[in-house]
């Protein structure tokens, strides 16, 4: 099968013929319909030493983790009464399915999980990918390909968003509008916020912020933030995203607080990170930090994308082939006004 694969960091992705997957007994083989390029993928690429918490990419890997597709394949003892042709999305990782954890939906937390994309599984910048019928999720008839792809990114957003128990008077600030930030400003608004304001440095990424449901966009690049959102809502935000994760963030978000706020950390950073704590217990923060999601989450999404209770097609930006892939790829690591760029296994134009 064609693949997007690693080979050494700070190098594009070759686009080559690898061996398709082989379900085991309680897998499903996926035809990948649409698969989205995440940041993290991105920041994976280049990691070359454990500084950052994260083992470098062994060569050969397979990443990508946002996907959905058609059941090619049964394993034989794979739960769920699968069939081929079935339409699917799943959460990224294979676990035991029987421990606690499992059980609670909560897989990632598993001491047997291996997830895929990392090395040993591969993701889904491919034709075909293995994946845990336990894991896997049906995609209902409302949801087509490319939102399926959002499904894994919106996800992360409903959880962060949930970690924070909005309240409906809550005006709330989400800091930075990649697809994580926009999903936060999604379900912020969903959940009833009674503001919801995106900055950004980079302001062409903040006009799929009002398309996704931010009430006000602010482009920090020119203008006081602070000073822009309580113009707005009347107040400073009660409720902060850092949806940046790069060295400074937090502290912009603590700045950003008033007496009492909210904090919820969403945004992963990789490297060491100062902040001057004084401002944080001078102003009593409460800082939340929040890691992947659960399967309620995924379930929640899906039925909340067929029932046409959200709309996030705005954040999808671009869709390559494999023909345009490798560059959609590297170009992501430039600031630019992209939000989601998919890839269609399928696709033979770029
Ligand atoms: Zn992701
Ligand atoms: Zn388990």
């Amino acid at each position: 099968m064609r693949a997007a694969v690693f080979e050494t960091a700070g190098q594009p992705l070759t686009i080559r013929e690898i061996e398709a997957p082989v379900p085991q007994a309680t897998d499903l083989i996926v035809r990948v319909k649409a698969s989205g390029i995440c940041g993290s993928d991105l920041h994976l690429s280049e990691v070359t030493d454990r500084s950052g918490g994260m083992a470098p990419l062994g060569e050969g890997a397979v990443m990508g983790h946002e996907f959905c597709g058609e059941v090619l394949e049964v394993g034989a003892e794979a739960k769920g009464d699968w069939r081929p042709g079935e339409r699917v999305c799943a959460l990224p990782y294979i676990a035991c399915g029987g421990c606690l954890e499992c059980l609670s939906g909560r897989g990632h937390r598993c001491r047997e999980v291996v997830f895929g994309g990392l090395g040993r599984l591969h993701g889904a910048y491919a034709e075909y990918v293995r994946v845990g019928a336990a894991e896997a999720l049906r995609l209902p008839d409302g949801v087509d390909y490319q939102t399926g792809a959002l499904v894994e990114p919106l996800a992360v957003g409903l959880h962060a968003v949930k970690a924070a128990a909005i309240g409906p008077g809550d005006a709330v600030l989400v800091v930075g509008a990649g697809p994580i930030g926009l999903a936060v400003a999604l379900w912020c608004r969903f959940f009833g916020a009674r503001r919801v304001a995106v900055s950004d440095l980079l302001p062409g990424r903040l006009d799929k912020a009002a398309a996704l449901g931010a009430t006000d966009v602010i482009d920090a690049s020119q203008e006081d933030v602070v000073g822009r959102f309580k113009q707005a809502a009347g107040s400073r935000p009660d409720l902060v995203f850092d949806c940046v994760g790069v060295p400074g963030s937090q502290q912009l978000a603590m700045d950003y607080a008033p007496t009492n706020g909210r904090i919820v950390v969403a945004g992963v950073c990789m490297q060491r990170d100062g902040i001057l704590p004084v401002k944080a217990i001078t102003k009593e923060l409460s800082v939340r930090y929040v890691y992947m999601y659960d399967r309620q989450d995924f379930r929640f999404t899906l039925e909340m994308l067929d029932g046409g209770r959200i709309e996030p097609g705005a954040m999808i930006t671009d869709v390559v082939g494999f023909d345009g892939f490798a560059a959609a790829f590297e170009a992501l690591k430039h600031p630019s006004s992209q939000c989601k760029v998919l890839l269609e296994p399928e696709r033979l134009l770029v």
